[in-house]
């Protein structure tokens, strides 16, 4: 992902500065819409007490459909952080580091993860958050600065004067907010080979008779949330994601980590969304249609035979309509 100062060079043809044009109407529409706009008139918020056993939280995150929760400490009565399928993944790195403490690993509370995080050095818990009456180009910003894919919408009680969860904001909702409500959007015209976005090269990536475990490393290692899996000539055949680490440690059968990709992927919820691939010559417009219809969390970007050429995730696209051709301190507004 290019860094958060501002990215490639002036528009010089009629081409680019359409496409400026277009990723300026988006900016403007953030700056002058809130995290409550994103929201939809009903949802339901799954909240997690951290007195919470980590394997009982794995079976709420199965039962309910979801793969990140906002965390509450009863005892303080406080907003205490944002459990993801990263978190599991730490949990299972600690594993493999000390296979011996099994039966304490089982008795992990949620409130234990900050510890575990720190002992094997691992990224800490999101614990990002920000006021729902702020601008939507503000969650984006603070979101792309920490590089959590999503956000927590944290208010204040008048009364109370404590901190309030309202709802968690993810990117793909923002982008869906975005290709819905904002008609410049067919204005990103240039092909995404002519642009800066994506990774291309030193793509991490696996076989189906990977063991799961090596493929949760590369997760790690690069902070990355997919891992493309392909056959030996390179042709795409699915994704192992951060959150396909939920099904496969459920019940807490950490000794499972050792199955192969292939293996784990048939333990897959039956309402898996699909992958979405691309292609270089798509253009950031259709992109943006494909996820105002579907709910996508990255494209994959092929070449006409079905080969893997890159990765393009929400993130990337989110980073591109923030800070492409901007200056790079421009403060948050
Ligand atoms: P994500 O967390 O999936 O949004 O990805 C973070 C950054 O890593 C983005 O810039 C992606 O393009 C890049 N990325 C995602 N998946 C991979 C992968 N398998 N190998 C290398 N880079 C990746």
């Amino acid at each position: 992902m290019p860094g958060l100062a501002g990215l490639s060079e002036p528009p010089r043809t009629a081409e680019d500065k359409e496409q400026l044009a277009g990723l300026r109407q988006i900016r403007g529409f953030l700056k002058v819409r809130t995290s409550y706009d994103v929201l939809p008139i009903s949802y339901r918020l799954i909240m997690l007490d951290t007195a919470l056993l980590v394997k009982a939280s794995l079976n709420v995150m199965i039962q309910n459909g979801i793969v990140s929760a906002p965390l509450w400490d009863s005892r303080t009565s406080t907003f205490a952080g944002l459990i993801t399928s990263h978190d599991y993944i730490n949990v299972v790195q600690y594993y493999w580091q000390n296979p011996g403490a099994l039966a304490q690993i089982d008795q992990f509370r949620l409130d234990a993860l900050p510890e575990i995080e720190k002992a094997i050095g691992a990224e800490p818990m999101e614990t990002i958050s920000i006021h729902p009456d702020r601008p939507l180009y503000e969650a984006c910003r603070r979101m792309l600065e920490s590089r959590a894919r999503r956000i927590p919408l944290v208010d204040i009680d008048d009364q109370t004067k404590r901190a309030m969860v309202v709802s968690v904001i993810t990117q793909y909702r923002i982008l869906k907010f975005i290709a819905v409500n904002v008609n410049s959007t067919y204005q990103l015209i240039k092909p995404l080979k002519m642009l800066n976005i994506g990774t291309f090269g030193d793509l991490a990536t696996a076989t189906m008779d990977t063991p799961v475990i090596d493929v949760i490393h590369m997760l790690v290692k690069k902070n990355i949330s997919s891992v493309p899996i392909i056959d030996k000539n390179g042709i795409l055949l699915n994704i192992f994601e951060a959150v396909d680490v939920i099904t496969v440690i459920k019940g807490g059968i950490y000794d499972d980590l050792q199955i192969t990709v292939g293996e784990a992927l048939l333990k897959r919820p039956e309402d898996f969304a699909g992958i979405h691939t691309c292609s270089i010559w798509d253009h950031l417009g259709t992109i943006l249609d494909t996820i105002r219809k579907s709910r996508v969390h990255r494209f994959i970007i092929v070449d006409p035979k079905g080969r893997l050429q890159g990765v393009l995730t929400l993130s990337d696209i989110l980073t591109y309509i923030l800070l492409e051709g901007e200056f790079p301190d421009e403060p948050l507004p």
